[in-house]
């Protein structure tokens, strides 16, 4: 019988990854499965992980385990569940707390409203400390002796936004300070803690938020020192050194990938 080695920056690695079914999860999905790692898929969208899963695997016929499950990162439960079932295959190495959203109605300080930003504090922070607490009591409970846990901030949270979305800015603000924290707490036991910074991308999170609204548009493309936004794909790339051991004494670090952004004085009209 021949057995395979499998090849790869990530090979033999089990990865979750939430908000697995579109944008920066989706191309994460795909590019740590070309890299070897057995991915779980967790989404709060079924009908888009059947789709997501389906994309997967055309991109990466040759791909590893990859499985799907429904979560809420809200929900303690969900996370926990999703978490506990890669138990039957020795635990996880890494996980993406990547899940987010940053709703139409947030606002300014007086305009959004309070069910509005705790829906987005429960989502954006607690499901980041949901994912972050279970990932170590299973690197613990599996005996890992290698973890990396990579939370999504972004680049408002080091700077302010052009347009009003307080409760989106005070969230990543939040992953921030928690990441940082949670990644010395947790440093003799090798679990590596960063944060991604991404700018301003091509998804649907922000494209959708954007819409039409063209001064909204403008008010953020005057900042762009390269004169585009970023690409799913491009953070990706950063999750995978993140993800890899190849950044093995990277810890507690606020990995910005924003094309220069937030170190830009506004360079054009
Ligand atoms: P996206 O909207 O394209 O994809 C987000 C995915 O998360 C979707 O598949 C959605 O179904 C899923 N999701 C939403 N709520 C969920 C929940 N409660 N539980 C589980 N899954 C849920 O977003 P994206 O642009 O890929 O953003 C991913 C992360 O990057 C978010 O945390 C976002 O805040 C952050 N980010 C995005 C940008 C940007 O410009 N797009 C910039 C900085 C940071």
């Amino acid at each position: 019988m021949v057995t395979e080695t499998r090849q790869g920056r990530l090979a033999g690695k089990t990865a979750v990854i939430t908000g697995a079914a579109g944008g920066i999860g989706l191309e994460t999905t795909v590019l740590f499965a070309k890299e070897g790692a057995s991915v779980l898929m967790a989404d709060i969208s079924e009908p888009a992980l059947e789709r997501a899963l389906a994309k997967v695997k055309e991109l990466v016929p040759n791909h590893p385990r990859l499985e799907t499950i429904k979560c809420d990162v809200s929900k303690e439960s969900d996370v926990q569940a999703a978490i506990e079932s890669q138990d039957k295959h020795g635990g996880i190495d890494i996980i993406f707390n990547n899940a987010g959203i940053m709703h139409a109605k947030d606002d300014d300080a007086i305009n959004t409203p309070e069910d509005i930003w705790d829906l987005t504090h429960k989502i954006n922070v607690k499901g980041v400390w949901y994912g972050s607490k279970h990932a170590v009591l299973s690197m613990r409970r599996n005996k890992k002796t290698k973890g990396s846990v990579i939370n999504v901030a972004s680049f408002v949270a080091l700077m302010g936004a052009a347009t009003p979305q307080l409760a989106y800015t005070a969230s990543k603000g939040a992953v921030l300070a928690m990441t940082r924290e949670l990644a010395i707490v947790h440093a003799r036991e090798n679990i590596r803690f960063n944060s991604l910074c991404p700018g301003p991308l091509n998804t649907p999170l922000l494209q959708d938020w954007l819409g039409d609204d063209l001064h909204k548009r403008h008010r953020r493309e005057v900042h762009f020192p390269m004169g585009r936004f970023g690409e799913a794909i491009e953070q990706a790339q950063a999750v995978l050194f993140l993800a890899s051991d190849e950044s093995s004494f990277v810890n507690a670090t606020e990995f910005v990938v924003d094309g220069g952004l937030s170190k830009a004085y506004v360079t054009s009209e």
